[in-house]
């Protein structure tokens, strides 16, 4: 008969967040198979266990995968993890349970923390209908065609992002969404936990100044449920002028803040002209 696969979530910061189902697996499973050995080295030493590791991440996930096939198709139990939080979710791990479900290997939850829900949980967004969309691609078409895709999503988005990524990400959303709110947590269960409850534009200028550090969720309200500018003409030009502040024209911040908000181009663009002028 074949072993077990557990999919065994681990702490996205805080070690004390271990369970105790999670740690009695990890002790009595045969081998363990980590993203990073070393961050689940640290693990285990912190849980005082001494086990076989082998690695399994993004690049050697197809080797990997057919040697943790073959060792649980031969009877052993395996407990997979990644660096923190739910395996599988925006994680190396997702090939492994298809594996595993296309040859009749049985694969246990061992569910604990998850980053995504913990930053919706704390968002005080509405939770009831949401969307995990994960990491944006790197590759400026397949951003742009994500977030446009998501332009009219009602329901609240949940995002992960790279600190070094942040404002640019910011700065695609608030040209795509318009303003909206969001609530963005950074650093969970770590010691400078902070969730930032405010709007993309402001966000974007906050972040502009002061450069993103740490691990960032970001939480954004759907579109509203009517098809009216959700926002005032003048703050959909403040809108512009934020983007225009982050390194765009203004002409084109004034064309993409339209094309989020409905307002036509050129009022938008006169606006946020007097508004300059104003300043
Ligand atoms: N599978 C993990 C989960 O769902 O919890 C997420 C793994 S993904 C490779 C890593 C991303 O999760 C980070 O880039 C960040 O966006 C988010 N993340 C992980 N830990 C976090 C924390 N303590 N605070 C905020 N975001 C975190």
């Amino acid at each position: 008969m074949s072993g077990k696969l557990y999919l065994v979530a681990t702490p996205i910061g805080n070690l004390g967040d271990i369970s105790f189902r999670a740690a009695k697996t990890l002790e009595e499973v045969d081998f363990i198979a980590a993203e990073d050995t070393r961050v689940t080295v640290k693990l285990l030493n912190h849980l005082g266990l001494k086990k076989q590791l082998v690695s399994y991440y993004q690049h050697n996930q197809s080797g990997s995968g057919q040697r943790i096939l073959s060792r649980l198709l031969a009877g052993e139990s395996c407990a997979l993890v990644s660096d923190a939080g739910m395996p599988a979710i925006s994680d190396p791990g997702e090939d492994m349970v298809r594996l595993c479900a296309e040859n009749g290997v049985e694969t246990v939850i061992v569910p604990g923390p998850c980053a995504a829900v913990s930053a919706l949980a704390l968002s005080a967004l509405p939770t009831g209908r949401f969307t995990f969309e994960g990491f944006l691609s790197v590759s400026k078409k397949s951003r742009a065609e994500h977030l446009e895709s998501l332009k009219n999503e009602k329901r609240t988005m949940i995002f992960y992002e790279a600190p070094h990524k942040l404002v640019n990400t910011l700065r695609d959303m608030l040209s795509v969404f318009g303003d909206r709110d969001i609530s963005i947590c950074r650093e969970l269960t770590k010691l400078h936990e902070q969730v930032l409850r405010t709007t993309l534009s402001e966000a974007l200028e906050t972040y502009t100044i002061e450069p993103p550090k740490g691990e960032f969720v970001l939480v954004i309200a759907g579109a509203s449920e009517d098809n009216s500018p959700s926002l005032s003409l003048e703050e959909a030009a403040a809108a512009a002028i934020q983007l225009h502040k982050s390194g765009i024209s203004l002409k084109d911040a004034a064309r993409s803040v339209s094309q989020s908000t409905g307002y036509a181009k050129n009022a938008v663009y006169s606006a946020a002209l007097s508004m300059e002028k104003e300043s």
